[in-house]
């Protein structure tokens, strides 16, 4: 398995990691030494962090999930700060996105709205980039013979990326409604990424119930919104060096199937807000302003709440 320091596969292939290996989730004690000690921080960050009940523990994993999977040691905000992680700086301060291939209106999640939900996350300057088409003369594709659809070979796209990267981007992400593969003998994989070059893609397409032959539910919008953020800025975080969070739920979760993204919310846990706030800088109470605007908008009524309940804790 390739390190996932320098590769990141996001999902594996259908029929893969099926050893099942125990995962105990973490006590409470296990999950505040992960957290870290927060006695010199700033008193809204030390609030911002404190484990309350707003946090709920990693549930158990069932058989077909990632953490019976994947044995993962889980990653303390101290492993995480001694890692030495890419952060932001003035020179590299935005997250580009590069949507690559069509996003038709009514089956894609509207390119704006991503934008505003990854600006609102992370408290950064997120620039899209004009679409580019998909040169297949530069990235391979395959009609996958179950679902009849095309698929780009990621690693492919990774190097068209690499060779447009920025001066002034942090990260550059590929986004794409078009299904994606990491090598010939895989079935597929719903992103990948380079760490060290800053580089990701990820497809949308397996979060439209069509792909799989099923019917769109009535909310068919706000859902595919609602997972394509929630991938969105799981890989964003990666980017930052955020490893997989096994100490509470939390959108940083690993995910094996689209039953447990669906599960996972899109918060941020006390570990993992402590890292992306430690790289990114950003104040904690204008973020949680921020994306309680963000999900008002886009119709996350839960995370409205959520994002409300924080506030009033930290402001009081
Ligand atoms: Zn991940
Ligand atoms: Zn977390």
């Amino acid at each position: 398995m390739k390190s996932p320091l320098s590769l990141l596969a996001v999902a594996l292939a259908l029929g893969s990691g099926d050893t099942v290996m125990g995962f105990e989730p973490p006590g409470p004690v296990e999950r505040r030494l992960a957290i870290g000690p927060t006695k010199s921080l700033p008193e809204v960050l030390r609030r911002a962090l404190a484990p309350d009940e707003d946090f709920l523990p990693i549930p158990a994993p069932s058989a077909i999930d990632w953490l019976a999977a994947h044995a993962e040691p889980g990653q303390t905000f101290e492993q995480f700060a001694a890692s030495t992680p890419n952060r932001p700086d003035a020179q590299r301060g935005a997250i580009y996105l590069q949507p690559l291939g069509e996003f038709p209106a009514s089956q894609s999640p509207s390119l704006g709205t991503l934008r505003e939900c990854a600006a609102a996350y992370f408290q950064m300057e997120v620039k899209t980039l004009a679409p580019m088409a998909v040169d297949t003369n530069k990235v391979s594709t395959r009609v996958h013979p179950a679902t009849k659809k095309r698929q780009l070979l990621a690693p492919d796209v990774m190097a068209l990326l690499k060779q447009e990267l920025p001066a002034d981007a942090f990260c550059l992400l590929g986004i794409t409604m078009e299904d994606l593969y990491p090598e010939p003998s895989w079935n597929f994989v719903f992103g990948q990424a380079s760490l060290r070059e800053r580089v990701g893609v990820y497809s949308f397409a397996r979060y439209d119930p069509v792909f799989f032959g099923q019917a769109r539910p009535d909310d068919y919008q706000t859902l595919l919104l609602r997972r394509s953020c929630k991938v969105l800025v799981h890989e964003t975080a990666h980017m930052f060096g955020l490893q997989h969070c096994v100490y509470f739920d939390c959108v940083i979760n690993g995910s094996n199937n689209l039953r447990e993204s669906d599960r996972r919310p899109l918060r941020l846990c006390p570990v993992c807000l402590r890292k992306l706030q430690y790289s990114a800088g950003f104040d904690v109470i204008k973020r949680y302003e921020a994306l309680e605007r963000f999900y008002l908008a886009a119709g996350f009524g839960d995370e409205v709440r959520w994002a409300r309940k924080r506030l009033g804790k930290l402001k009081s």
